[in-house]
């Protein structure tokens, strides 16, 4: 980050008594890591959505990172340095010597795994290593990651950021048009009959049968089809690693598909009562809308409550009507 630093040095001395308001802050914090991957591009030519989307991963699971300037990435010191390195001084050459992956992407001669522009070139030559093609950088990140989620939701969130050609996708927008008459409470956790000991791991949202059913957050749709429980369902991943579950629908948006890109508000599909038994089994219970959402922490998946989340959402999308 050294070179950034003059220039914020600068503009937090004009700043000064001014508060910079969270949305300032936040437009910065945007432009320099655009900078960063885009100046990682011309460096290695591995397009910039790679590098974005593998930092916006790990500031996913990630709780702590090595780096407190801009990038999450945080390469394991094994890795950076080399195994059988005794030192871990960060002179390039020497970490070369000992096969470590750590290189100097700033140009000052050091490989430190804590310096943004370094982390970044050196993931930039490690995917560089395979090839330029999607499925080389997919070949790439599995060998870094060891983790089929991982390498799924890391190609669906470059592929997001591909397609809108930004970072910064932060709209949300209702599962229902506000127009329709709908209703939900908390019910998050409560016991459910069908299908033994289950808790309920979501929010219902009762509507009538033929309902738009929309795509909250910016994702990829990770799965579609039936399933005993959840009827006609669809599941999309975010690019902060949630998963969208939609379920009991009563059919899917004309054209939808796993691998499709969705911006909130697209429609994806219609309220139901599917479920509850075999394929096309319906009406078991008044129609509605199941929706959960469940975290990735990089190791597992949780479960969480969708019910504050909602509540926003349909505040928000009241706003902007
Ligand atoms: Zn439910």
């Amino acid at each position: 980050m050294i070179k950034l630093l003059p220039f914020l040095v600068i503009i937090s001395f004009f700043s000064v008594p001014m508060m910079v308001s969270a949305e300032e802050k936040n437009d910065d914090m945007v432009e320099n890591r655009m900078a960063l991957y885009k100046k990682s591009e011309a460096l290695t030519m591995i397009p910039w959505y790679y590098f974005a989307a593998m930092d916006q991963y790990e500031r996913n699971i990630n709780k702590e990172t090595a780096s407190d300037d801009y990038i999450s990435i945080t390469i394991p010191k094994e890795k950076w340095f080399g195994f059988a390195n005794p030192s871990q001084s960060v002179h390039s050459g020497w970490i070369a010597m000992f096969s470590g992956i750590g290189k100097d992407g700033n140009g000052d001669g050091l490989a430190d795994p804590t310096d943004d522009e370094d982390i970044l070139y050196t993931i930039g030559k490690w995917i560089s290593k395979y090839g330029k093609t999607e499925q080389d950088f997919k070949i790439a990140i599995w060998n870094y990651y060891h983790r089929e989620l991982s390498v799924q939701t890391i190609t669906n969130i470059a592929k997001v950021y591909k397609k809108f050609n930004t970072i910064e996708l932060n709209e949300t927008d209702f599962p229902i048009p506000l127009q329709y008459n709908y209703s939900y409470k908390n019910t998050w956790g409560d016991a459910r009959g069908f299908g033994g000991r289950r808790i309920h791991e979501g929010t219902d949202i009762f509507a009538n049968y033929g309902v738009p059913v929309k795509a909250t957050t910016y994702g990829v749709v990770e799965l579609k089809g039936w399933n005993k429980f959840g009827g006609w369902r669809i599941g999309i991943r975010d690019i902060y690693g949630r998963y969208h579950y939609f379920a009991h629908l009563n059919g899917y948006q004309k054209g939808i598909e796993v691998g499709d890109i969705v911006k909130p508000g697209d429609v994806i599909g219609s309220v139901g009562a599917t479920g509850y038994g075999p394929p096309g089994t319906s009406g078991k219970f008044p129609p509605h809308l199941h929706y959960g959402i469940y975290k990735d922490t990089g190791t597992t998946e949780w479960s969480f409550d969708p019910y504050p989340y909602l509540k926003k959402w349909e505040r928000q999308a009241r706003k902007t009507r």
